[in-house]
């Protein structure tokens, strides 16, 4: 039980302080990423005591979104804020370019390859390659299509011969 004794009676509505509360709601899939890092928040508006929040869905048919928009809704409660409405916008579609470069690092850090950018090293000479997210080997093949979740794929490093979950690109 939430003791409601410690929710801020006048919490501030503005876009720095809701950006602030959304920064403490975590990927329900990936623990490490904060919905920020994921670039998921599309929108935020609000008004005297009301926000609206626009969310992009990742994977399509990824469960997480449902879970997303409720911890969005009862980091918000938590922090004292009325009135809030969580909204799905599909449009422009979330790609994993959105992801940021802390997001990046952090599903490194955590053992995930994250997926492959334009911008990356291995996409500019050409080659469709995962790195090991351990020994940074290039020699990595696929396992199997569906790793953990639905949105990553199981590889396996050539190197190393550690299995690990790629972030799949969308
Ligand atoms: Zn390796």
């Amino acid at each position: 039980m939430v003791d409601t004794a410690t929710i801020p009676r006048d919490p501030v509505y503005d876009d720095k302080s809701i950006r602030k509360v959304l920064e403490m709601v975590k990927d329900p899939e990936i623990p490490v990423l904060t919905i920020e890092d994921m670039g998921i928040v599309r929108n935020i508006e609000f008004e005297k005591e009301s926000v609206q929040i626009s969310i992009m869905p990742t994977y399509s048919g990824c469960p997480a979104m449902d879970v997303i928009a409720e911890d969005v809704k009862s980091m918000l409660v938590l922090h004292g804020y009325k009135n809030i409405e969580v909204k799905t916008v599909l449009s422009p579609a979330w790609s994993s370019d959105f992801i940021s470069e802390n997001g990046r690092k952090c599903l490194e850090e955590y053992g995930i390859a994250p997926p492959v950018s334009a911008g990356s090293k291995a996409a500019m000479i050409g080659i469709d390659a995962v790195a090991c997210p351990q020994c940074k080997s290039i020699k990595t093949k696929v396992v199997s299509e569906f790793g953990s979740t639905a949105c990553k794929a199981l590889y396996k490093c050539e190197d190393c011969l550690e299995p690990f979950d790629y972030f799949k690109c969308v």
